[in-house]
């Protein structure tokens, strides 16, 4: 029997290619041309404002910690809540704007939890940063409503909720600044980008500004004018920053994988609901993410909370069914562990939440199997 993956991306091939020979017939592949019709394409879809896309989400939450901390003159030290429940690219964008995670609690819906949340609020803290894990937006509302009430900016990582939708339209409008994820294990894969959805349009220019160096001039534009008699080296340099601008070749396998968004979280959503319907007859031995009954979640990821994770990771390999983490509480390392022990149900999440494999390609008789498998190692069978 074929072995089962954990994730196995799946392209429209030929919508990508041509997309991408539009750049190479062009010869335009660098920020600019597609990259602005995906930005468009994207705040039509979503209904944000404002969209710019940068080449990863990494450096869309980088550019925005290090955006409001100019902007809105925070302090060094100055603190961000978030949760340690994620990549960890999600709090590393906090410090390295030189600003502190302040680690609250997760809730049934393995995200932020909004009590814990309030409780955490000190005079330095300036922002909340909300990851939606796996698509869920959990009790963003809640957490929105303590961000107004104290007057903090609130941030999305919506690396895994393109595609989500509550009552049929994405659910963060009111956020400060959306990042979303392009990455080939999210649910609108390229190879790496992202984009970068801020809710007050003059932030976006800076980050034009700053995603290139902090050159203040626009290499398409340049290109576009094409007289080689105003190429501007004029320019001006206002900032020191790093290189975080997307290119038109993912861009353009944005667009063509946008146009299946929709339909490819169906397809992840019908795998998601056999699982759902199979695991929820085992209340006592498998625990499901609280998910509400208005929520379209995008589903990047499908997990399930068990006693033995690893005896059951372990079980499943050896039946040729591949399993994952997402993900190990990030107050184990390092950088964080001056937090360890603080988020009691994040620690025993961590400990106990398997990934299991979820893909656009998936056929019934592999969804079963792992139903099976997993079923027989939590009720004992398989001992
Ligand atoms: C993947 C991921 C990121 C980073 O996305 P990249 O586009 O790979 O930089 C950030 N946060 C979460 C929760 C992620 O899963």
């Amino acid at each position: 029997m074929d072995k089962i993956a954990l994730m196995h991306p799946s392209f429209d091939v030929d919508a990508c290619m041509a997309e991408i020979k539009e750049c190479l017939d062009t010869g335009w592949t660098g920020p600019g041309f597609k990259t602005t019709q995906l930005e468009d394409e994207w705040k039509k879809y979503t209904g944000l404002k404002n969209a710019y896309f940068v080449n990863s989400c990494t450096a869309s939450l980088n550019l925005t910690f290090d955006i409001f901390k100019e902007v809105y003159n925070w302090n060094d030290e100055d603190e961000v809540i978030t949760t340690p429940f994620t990549f960890v690219s999600s709090n590393h964008s906090i410090l390295l704007a030189g600003l502190k995670p302040v680690f609250a609690d997760i809730d049934a819906s393995f995200c932020l939890d909004p009590k814990d949340v309030e409780r955490k609020i000190t005079d330095k803290t300036r922002a909340v940063l909300f990851v939606g894990l796996c698509g869920n937006p959990g009790h963003y509302d809640e957490i929105l409503k303590i961000c107004r009430k104290n007057g903090l900016k609130l941030v999305v990582d919506a690396a895994h909720m393109a595609g989500t939708k509550v009552n049929g339209l994405f659910p963060c409008f009111e956020a400060d600044s959306v990042n979303f994820s392009f990455h080939i294990f999210k649910t609108l894969p390229t190879a790496d980008s992202g984009m970068l959805c801020f809710k007050d349009a003059d932030l976006e220019k800076i980050a034009r500004v700053k995603a290139w160096s902090g050159i203040d001039t626009n290499a398409y534009s340049d290109y576009a004018l094409a007289d080689h008699k105003t190429y501007k080296w004029h320019y001006d340099v206002p900032y020191v920053s790093n290189c975080y601008n997307g290119n038109s070749i993912m861009a353009a396998i944005g667009i063509a994988q946008l146009k299946c968004l929709d339909s490819d979280n169906d397809i992840r959503r019908r795998i998601c609901r056999k699982y759902d319907e199979a695991f929820s007859k085992y209340p006592d031995k498998i625990t499901l993410t609280e998910l509400a009954d208005n929520v379209e979640s995008a589903r990047c990821y499908y997990q399930i909370v068990v006693k033995d994770r690893d005896g059951l990771a372990k079980y499943l390999s050896e039946n040729g069914i591949n399993s994952g983490v997402h993900y190990i509480i990030n107050t184990n390392y390092r950088m964080y562990r001056y937090a360890k022990g603080l988020c009691r149900n994040a620690e025993y999440i961590s400990e106990h939440i398997l990934t299991l494999p979820l893909y656009l390609k998936m056929t019934d008789e592999e969804v079963d199997r792992v139903i099976k498998y997993v079923i027989n190692y939590v009720t004992g069978d398989a001992k």
